[in-house]
């Protein structure tokens, strides 16, 4: 059975408001996120899911400021965690956040890692730069046995090139977990893991969450994932969300041609005639993003309104959409393709 994760509405411990980011080069700046605006709350597990490339681990690591400096990443927006302002607070006051307030499991543990040190000293360097109350090396042991090493201090010893991808993946857990984070941006965290383990892991958030009202961002494209553990998700697609909802509600009710398509091509045991669907053609470059609504490349639906950007359209509470079908308080069922072809005389931009 999977982990009991607890629900929260209570405010929210970070909101993400119109965040756009983007990268300069040659004096030209390309947007790659725009206007991301989403909230966490206390003690919950929040998906961000979409294809590779749609911007969802960029957009963490722009909430922590861990893009390159100067010339490169031009961030805006705001960012607010716990009444400070993740996107304009000093470095100083930052570096105290980074691990000890917000952490994060990258999802490329062999690139996170610094190959020349072993595992003990990058263990233990978080406590250096940040005051805790206890025993750092009992930490350090009991996490790694929490996240499934038999052997801790054989682990400690070693350097990552000694560990394969997926012990290095759960060094990395642990070492997200050390200082007791309030929020973890968890990018793709039991990707390299078999089942047992990431179970194992899951259920060792699922701990923290009750003990300690861990808050969780659950970045992935492992929609699976988000129906077990995440109370609400948001869909992005080509650096923008598009639909955001309670996930029980999302699962049955997803209402953006993107989101629809993502769930068809999901496979399903339960439903032995489903066929899954791939969605065709793949996410465009951030230097090829199309006018208007991005997806209208791939959308079956698409019409003439469609090369302007659409607006959000609350279908229900907490269930919100980006999409030209949706332009009322409440919107009819989704039509076919050729109905709204027709409504608006138009044809698909394919
Ligand atoms: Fe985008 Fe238009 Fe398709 Fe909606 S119908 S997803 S606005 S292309």
């Amino acid at each position: 059975m999977p982990p009991a994760f607890k629900s929260s509405s209570s405010a929210p411990l970070l909101r993400v408001e119109n965040l756009s980011l983007g990268f300069k080069a040659n004096g030209k700046v390309t947007p790659v996120t725009e206007g991301v605006t989403f909230e966490v709350r206390p003690g919950e597990v929040f998906g961000l899911v979409g294809e590779s490339g749609c911007g969802k681990t960029v957009t963490c690591l722009g909430l922590l400021r861990l893009l390159p400096k100067v010339g490169s990443a031009v961030l805006s927006g705001q960012a607010m965690f716990e009444g400070k302002d993740l996107l304009h607070m000093s470095d100083e006051d930052l570096r105290s956040v980074r691990g000890a307030e917000i952490a994060m499991i990258f999802q490329e543990p062999s690139a996170a890692m610094n190959p020349l040190l072993p595992i003990r000293s990058q263990l233990l360097m978080p406590f250096k730069h940040h005051p805790y109350n206890g025993d750092p090396e009992v930490r350090v042991t009991k996490l790694l046995r929490r996240v499934g090493f038999a052997d801790p201090e054989l682990v400690l010893k070693s350097y990552p090139h000694e560990l394969s991808g997926g012990m290095l993946q759960r060094v990395m857990i642990a070492h997200a977990l050390l200082l007791h984070p309030k929020l973890l941006l968890a990018d793709e965290p039991t990707t390299a893991l078999d089942v047992t383990v990431q179970a194992q892991i899951l259920e060792l958030l699922a701990e923290m969450q009750r003990e300690s009202g861990l808050s969780v961002v659950l970045i992935t494209h492992n929609l699976n994932l988000v129906a077990q553990y995440a109370s609400r998700v948001a869909v992005m697609y080509a650096g923008r969300v598009v639909e955001e909802a309670p996930v029980a509600d999302f699962l049955d009710n997803a209402k953006h041609p993107y989101s629809q398509g993502l769930l068809e091509a999901l496979p399903r045991l339960d439903e032995a005639a489903h066929v899954p669907k791939p969605i065709p053609g793949s996410v465009p470059s951030a230097d090829k993003y199309p006018s208007g609504c991005r997806f209208r490349d791939r959308c079956p639906y698409a019409f003439d309104r469609c090369t302007v950007v659409p607006q959000w359209t609350e279908i229900s509470p907490g269930h919100r959409v980006a999409c030209h079908l949706f332009p009322h308080p409440s919107p009819s069922p989704l039509p076919s393709p050729s109905v709204a072809m027709e409504r608006e005389g138009g044809k698909g931009v394919r």
